[in-house]
C-alpha cells in the first residue's frame, strides 16, 4: 500500500516505522521537519495526501486537525482512506468525517490506548469509528501497528470510546491513590492493601495492572520515580475532552469533572507536568484533610 503519515512524533514514528518494517511504502510529512528511518520526506501535507491510499495523521489536537484536513482531502484520490489515530474532540472528528464524504474520502477516526511503548511494539488497541469500507481498508495497516481494532460504529464513535474509557482510568487512578494514602494514615501495610484490593471488589486496571505505590503489584512507573508511562498532561488533555463531550451531549458526568479538576490543579499548581499520571499517589500522601 501507498502510505502518507503526516505527524511523525512520539507515537507516529514509531507507529510509521512499523509499516516500513512490514513492507509498506510510507512519504511523510511533520512541520517540526522530524524524519523516520526508511519513511521519505514529503516537502507538504497535501503532498504527502497526493496518490496514497490511506493518509494517517498523528497530531496534538482537534483544532491542527482540522487544519490539516483542509489541505490533505482536496488532495486525496476518491476511495481513499483518511485514517486520524490523534486524540482529538468527537466534534473535529465528525467535522473532518463530513468533509471527507463530500470529497468521496473514506475517514476513519481510530484514537489509541498503549501509550509510546504500544506504538513502538506494534502493539496498540485501536478504537475505531466510521464507514465498514474504510475500516476494511484499513484493517492490515491496524494489525501491523496494534493488537487489535475494534470498530465501534459511525464516525465520531473511536474518539467517544477512548475518552469514556479514560475517564474512567482517571476516576479509578484517583480513587485507588486516594485510599492509599487512607490506608497509610490508618496503618494498614500497602502489600496488605493491594493483596485485598487486587482480589476483592475494588480491584481495577489502576490497582491491579499499574498499582501506583512504589514496590507493591506488577512493575509500573511507579518503580521508576513516576517518570511516564502515561503522563498526567495527557491524562488531563483526555479528561478535559470527555468534560467537553459530555457538555455538548448534556450528559451528568460529576466524577469526571472532578477526576479533571484534580489532574488540572496536579498539573499546572502543583508538581504533576512531566510525571506519570499515577503520581497522585505521592500528592494525596502530602495532603492533609483541610
Ligand atoms: P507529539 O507532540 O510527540 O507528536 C505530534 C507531532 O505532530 C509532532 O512531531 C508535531 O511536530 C507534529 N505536528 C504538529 N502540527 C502539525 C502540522 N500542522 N502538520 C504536520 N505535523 C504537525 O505527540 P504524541 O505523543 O506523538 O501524540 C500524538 C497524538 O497521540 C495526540 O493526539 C495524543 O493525545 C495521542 N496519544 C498519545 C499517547 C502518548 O503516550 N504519547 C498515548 C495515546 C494517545
Amino acid at each position: 500500500m501507498q502510505i502518507g503519515f503526516i505527524g511523525l512524533g512520539n507515537m507516529g514514528g514509531p507507529m510509521a516505522a512499523n509499516l516500513v518494517a512490514a513492507g509498506h511504502t510510507v512519504k511523510g510529512f511533520d512541520v517540526a521537519g522530524t524524519s523516520t528511518a526508511g519513511v521519505s520526506v514529503a516537502a507538504s501535507a497535501a503532498e504527502d495526501a497526493t496518490g496514497v491510499d490511506v493518509l494517517i495523521t498523528m497530531l496534538p489536537n482537534g483544532s491542527i486537525l482540522r487544519s490539516v484536513a483542509d489541505q490533505v482531502i482536496p488532495a486525496m484520490s476518491k476511495g481513499a482512506v483518511l485514517l486520524d489515530c490523534s486524540t482529538v474532540d468527537v466534534e473535529s472528528a465528525r467535522a473532518v468525517a463530513d468533509q471527507c464524504t463530500a470529497a468521496g474520502v473514506l475517514a476513519l477516526d481510530a484514537p489509541v490506548s498503549g501509550g509510546i511503548g504500544g506504538a513502538s511494539g506494534g502493539t496498540l488497541t485501536f478504537m475505531v469509528g466510521g464507514e465498514e469500507a474504510g475500516f476494511n481498508k484499513a484493517l492490515p495497516l491496524f494489525e501491523i501497528m496494534g493488537q487489535k481494532a475494534v470498530h465501534c460504529g459511525a464516525s465520531g464513535n473511536g474518539q467517544a470510546a477512548k475518552i469514556c474509557n479514560n475517564m474512567i482510568l482517571g476516576v479509578t487512578m484517583i480513587a485507588t491513590c486516594e485510599s492509599f494514602a487512607l490506608a497509610d494514615k490508618l496503618g494498614l501495610d500497602r502489600q496488605k492493601m493491594f493483596d485485598v484490593v487486587s482480589t476483592s471488589s475494588g480491584y481495577s486496571w489502576s490497582m491491579n495492572a499499574y498499582c501506583p505505590a512504589p514496590g507493591v503489584g506488577p512493575t509500573s512507573p511507579a518503580d521508576n520515580d513516576y517518570k511516564p508511562g502515561f503522563a498526567a498532561d495527557l491524562m488531563l488533555k483526555d479528561l478535559r475532552l470527555a468534560q467537553q463531550a459530555a457538555s455538548g451531549a448534556d450528559a451528568d458526568t460529576p466524577m469526571g469533572a472532578l477526576a479533571q479538576a484534580l489532574y488540572e490543579q496536579f498539573v499546572e499548581n502543583e508538581d504533576g507536568a512531566g510525571r506519570d499520571f499515577s503520581a497522585m499517589l505521592p500528592r494525596f500522601e502530602q495532603r492533609s484533610r483541610s
